[in-house]
C-alpha cells in the first residue's frame, strides 16, 4: 500500500460482466474516484484507427506510442482520457475498437505505459478501478478485490440490450490467453457470479464482500 492512506478497490472480470456499472455504483456510494481502465486500452486502439495502423503490428503501435500524448485525468469523479488533446468519446465503444482492442492490450509496452498511469491515480484519492488485471498486476497488494463474472449467454444478452454487437467471447479468449497480464481471478479476490442477479443485488453483494475484506463501510 502507498504511504498515503488512499486505497484502491479492484474490480476485474470478463467483458460485459457488469463490472463497469458495479464499479460506478460503488464509487458513488463510497465517495471514491471511478477509473475505467478499459477506456484507456480502447483509446490506444482508437488512435491506431485514426492513424491507419494495423493493431497487430507491434512495431507500428510502439512507434505510434512514442508519437502521441496520452493524458489521463478525472472529471466529475470519473476517469477521462485524451489522445493528443482529443476526447474520443462514444467512438471508444464502436465495433472497430472492439475488434482491435485486445490486440493492442496484449502488447507489453502498451500495458506498461497504462499501468503506470493507473497507479498514479492513487495520488488523487481512493479509487474504484475496473479492468482485467487490477487485482493481479496494478494493485496486487490491495485487500479489496472483487471478480465479477457472468455466463457468456448473459453477457451477450447484456451487450445486445445496449444495442451493441460486441463479440465478447472472442475478446475474452484473447484477453485470457495473452502472455502479459492475462485476465485471471487475482489471488485474494472474491468472485461474484452476477448471471442471476440484478444490478442492485450485485452492488449489495460487492458492498458485503468489501466489508468482509476489512473495508470499514
Ligand atoms: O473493460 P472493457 O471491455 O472496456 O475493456 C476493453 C479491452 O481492454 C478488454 O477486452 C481488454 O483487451 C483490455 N483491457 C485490459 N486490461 C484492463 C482493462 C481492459 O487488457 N485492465
Amino acid at each position: 500500500m502507498p504511504e498515503n492512506s488512499n486505497y484502491a478497490v479492484a474490480i476485474d472480470g470478463p467483458a460485459a460482466s457488469g463490472k463497469s456499472t458495479v464499479a460506478r455504483r460503488l464509487a458513488e456510494r463510497l465517495g471514491l474516484i471511478m477509473i475505467n481502465t478499459g477506456a484507456m486500452y480502447r483509446a490506444i486502439a482508437w488512435a491506431t484507427i485514426q492513424r491507419d495502423i494495423d493493431a497487430s503490428d507491434t512495431a507500428a503501435v510502439l512507434a505510434m506510442l512514442d508519437d502521441i500524448e496520452v493524458t489521463c485525468g478525472v472529471n466529475d469523479g470519473t476517469s477521462t482520457i485524451l489522445i493528443d488533446g482529443s476526447d474520443p468519446g462514444e467512438a471508444l465503444r464502436a465495433d472497430d475498437v472492439n475488434s482491435r482492442v485486445s490486440a493492442v492490450a496484449a502488447i507489453p509496452e502498451v500495458r506498461h505505459l497504462l499501468v503506470e498511469k493507473q497507479r498514479e491515480y492513487l495520488d488523487l484519492g481512493s479509487l474504484v478501478m475496473e479492468g482485467r488485471d487490477i487485482g493481479s498486476v496494478v494493485f496486487p497488494d490491495t485487500p479489496y478485490k472483487i471478480y465479477i463474472d457472468a455466463s457468456e449467454e448473459v453477457r451477450l444478452a447484456r451487450r445486445s440490450a445496449e444495442g451493441l454487437t460486441d463479440v465478447v467471447s472472442k475478446r475474452d479468449e484473447e484477453d485470457s490467453k495473452r502472455k502479459t497480464s492475462p485476465l485471471v481471478v487475482a489471488e485474494g479476490a472474491t468472485v461474484i457470479d452476477s448471471s442471476e442477479m440484478n444490478i442492485d443485488e450485485v452492488v449489495d453483494a460487492a458492498m458485503e464482500t468489501l466489508r468482509e475484506q476489512g473495508l470499514n463501510i
